[in-house]
């Protein structure tokens, strides 16, 4: 499948092409896919802001509709869709297919939520005078979105922006450009302004950078990784551009003495090596009670090997490969570290081979680890997984809470007191009780604290704070004759 770039209503090829690999199966190759060049950039936000007001103007059953269809479109196209993913980004093909049908619930919601969007009335303090506070577009909206979930996340991002009336220039990561297409064609699809929604890929150095520094755009919306957050974050001040991100981790699970112990090895185990560890909700600190701490890393450890690792399109497949090569270079870097830190290697952290060359990484398991060594305080995005042990559950909080991070966090506990406590007191953005620190719902908001998230949450009703403006309007209505 070779891909091109979606322009002011119209299908390009790029000024220069990438070859796009599976990393299942390294002699697979996909197809090459288009490179934005700048002046194309400038097409596509000159377009943009060209459509913004026609789609505004279109009113609120119109997006509504466009909004529907394509959610519809991608619920039933989930299972080839959800191939591509798989073949393109490496997860199992269930999981390929349960993202792409989540994408189409992200737009139905927001479909609904078109018709939601009321203002305020209110009086004013001045007899005479009334005021009305209303949501206006926010205007050109830059979406810069990751590869490990290639249509979900930038589906959580473009719904919301398209339902608020807002034009979308979308950067999508350059190892998914496949899933990015399939997407846009769906979109393209509708009876939309030329140049509502414009896709341009690229390399993040090149063609992201020009995107979020351009004073062309209103808002960013950005999700990846903290050091590329911090760019686009200087870069938005620089223009005063309306900016939100969602970034790294290192999502803590304290296992408590009176837990279910099974139940938290599943989940621990399932939110730890799901997706091979390449989630920005994966449990990477499991913070164990010292009185179960041997007998539930002795089950980890034995779930761990029991997963299946193998190509992503293959029958059984648990784990898919690690997405590309330089990934798979750095997570063998974390298990060195780890080791020359002095934490115990359990399990797993190897290369593996299969039938296909391929980037296939066993799940790994360190033990007797410190919650001040790097691979506790690093976001590793690997099928790495760390355990550390604590004294009772005041301790075990306060190193869940030692972290520059803090986007999701979980307890396993049946005990109903430090379950509220936990809830209160843990700093991080979705906590979860008894539940993987994975798997979250799509009409609640999303997102964390410290270095994980900046500015407005995503997801859900409170989409609104950062798709949308404010307006407060005075009128006086003056004396009739
Ligand atoms: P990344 O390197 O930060 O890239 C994210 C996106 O930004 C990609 O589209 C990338 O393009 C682009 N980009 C790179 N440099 C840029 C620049 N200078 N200016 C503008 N855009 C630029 O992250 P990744 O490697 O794709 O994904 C892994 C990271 O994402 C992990 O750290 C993970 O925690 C984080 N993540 C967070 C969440 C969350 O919701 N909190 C969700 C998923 C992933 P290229 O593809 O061309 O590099
Ligand atoms: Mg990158």
């Amino acid at each position: 499948m070779n891909t091109q770039l979606y322009i002011n209503g119209r299908w390009q090829t790029g000024v220069d092409e990438v070859e796009n690999r599976n990393p299942s199966d390294l002699s697979d190759v996909i197809g090459s896919f288009a490179q934005a060049g700048r002046d194309q950039l400038q097409e596509a936000l000159q377009a943009a802001r060209a459509a913004q007001p026609i789609w505004w103007a279109a009113g609120i059953q119109k997006r509504h509709d466009v909004l529907m269809a394509i959610g519809t479109e991608l619920m039933a196209r989930a299972a080839e869709i959800g191939e591509m993913v798989a073949r393109e980004e490496g997860k199992p093909i269930a999981e390929g297919k349960g993202e792409v049908y989540r994408a189409g619930q992200f737009f139905t919601y927001y479909a609904a939520e078109v018709l939601r969007n009321q203002g305020d009335l209110a009086e004013s303090v001045r007899p005479g005078i009334e005021i009305d506070v209303r949501r206006e577009p926010v205007g050109v909206v830059a979406i810069v979105s990751p590869w490990n979930f290639p249509v979900a996340t930038p589906a959580w991002k473009i719904a919301p922006a398209l339902a608020f009336g807002n034009a979308v220039v979308w950067k999508p990561a350059n190892l998914t450009p496949a899933s990015a297409v399939l997407l846009t064609e769906i979109i393209a699809k509708q009876d939309i302004p030329a140049g509502l929604f414009n896709l341009v890929t690229g390399s993040g150095r090149e063609i992201g950078q020009a995107l979020v520094e351009s004073p062309k755009i209103d808002a960013i919306s950005f999700t990846g990784s903290v050091p590329v957050g911090r760019g686009i974050a200087a870069a938005a001040v620089a223009n005063m551009t309306k900016v939100q991100m969602e970034m790294g981790s290192k999502n803590p699970m304290l296992i408590m003495e009176d837990c279910d112990l099974d139940l938290a090895v599943a989940h621990a185990a399932g939110a730890a090596f799901g997706g091979t560890g390449q989630k920005c909700t994966a449990a990477s600190r499991l913070i164990v009670h010292e009185k179960i701490h041997d007998a539930f890393v002795e089950k980890l450890v034995a779930a761990a090997q029991g997963f299946q690792v193998g190509h992503a399109l293959a029958e059984g497949t648990q784990i898919g490969p690690v997405v590309s090569e330089g990934q798979l270079e750095q997570n063998l870097e974390y298990m060195r570290i780890g080791r020359d830190e002095g934490a115990q290697v359990l399990c797993g952290g190897e290369r593996l081979t299969r039938d296909t060359k391929g980037y296939f990484m066993s799940p790994a398991v360190f033990a007797g680890t410190r919650n001040d060594m790097r691979i506790n305080r690093e976001e590793m995005f690997a099928p790495i997984t760390c355990v550390m042990k604590a004294g009772s559950y005041a301790e075990a909080l306060d190193i869940a809470n030692d972290s520059e991070f803090g986007l999701t966090a979980g307890i396993m506990t049946t005990n109903l007191a430090r379950a509220n406590h936990f809830r209160a007191n843990m700093r991080a953005g979705c906590v979860m009780v008894n539940l993987p620190t994975a798997g979250t719902d799509y009409h609640v908001p999303f997102g964390g604290r410290g270095s994980s998230s900046f500015g407005a949450r995503e997801q859900g009703r409170y989409a609104a704070e950062f798709y949308t403006t404010v307006k407060t309007a005075y009128v006086a209505a003056g004396a009739p004759e």
